[in-house]
């Protein structure tokens, strides 16, 4: 089987070291807490006059460079490979003339924490639709895009506040992955 693994708030921490920095760039306001983000793209939580500047703190280079893993990720990954799955590592890069740095921090990033056969399988793509597998694993609610996906889409999720809404078996995370694709293991 084929599997494709989102990055950002799926194998790393993006969200996590988003509020931390968000926390030292706004130390007077008290709301980035991650029970707030009720919706997946981050800046829309928060009020209009804040977003140019939380969203420069993520296109800043370095931003991607050392991402805390989320757990489970690299077992799990490791695991598929030796049962001789493929597994490509799917993301969305930044957007911009000064966007360069995420690409290949994205890269390093990956092949730091996963190796360098997974830094090769690495696809960044505005639009996932054109993605050729049989599961993604992401934690946005919704892919769309140009074209009606061939795989089908297991939610990424560690009780994130924008899938709540989600029905379970949708959701999957890296402690409970075996049960929910079990057909792979
Ligand atoms: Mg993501």
């Amino acid at each position: 089987m084929t599997l494709g693994f989102d990055l950002d708030d799926t194998c790393f921490d993006w969200v996590g070291k988003l509020m931390q920095e968000c926390k030292k760039e706004f130390p007077d306001l008290d709301f980035f807490h991650r029970d707030k983000q009720t919706e997946w793209d981050f800046s829309s939580n928060y009020p209009e006059e804040y977003r140019s500047r939380i969203n420069a703190i993520w296109h800043r280079p370095g931003f991607y460079k050392d991402l805390p893993l989320i757990p489970g990720a690299v077992e799990i990954y490791k695991n598929l490979i030796e049962l001789n799955h493929h597994v490509m590592f799917v993301s969305t890069p930044n957007r911009g003339p000064n966007a360069g740095h995420s690409y290949k921090e994205k890269y390093e990033c990956l092949l730091d924490n996963f190796g360098s056969d997974a830094a090769h399988s690495l696809t960044l793509t505005y639009d996932k639709t054109h993605i050729l597998c049989d599961y993604l694993v992401d934690d946005k609610p919704q892919i769309k895009g140009k074209k009606t996906p061939v795989f089908e889409h297991f939610v990424f999720d560690r009780n994130y506040p924008y899938n709540a809404h989600l029905p379970e078996e949708r959701k999957i995370n890296w402690e409970n992955f075996k049960t929910k694709i079990p057909n792979l293991f």
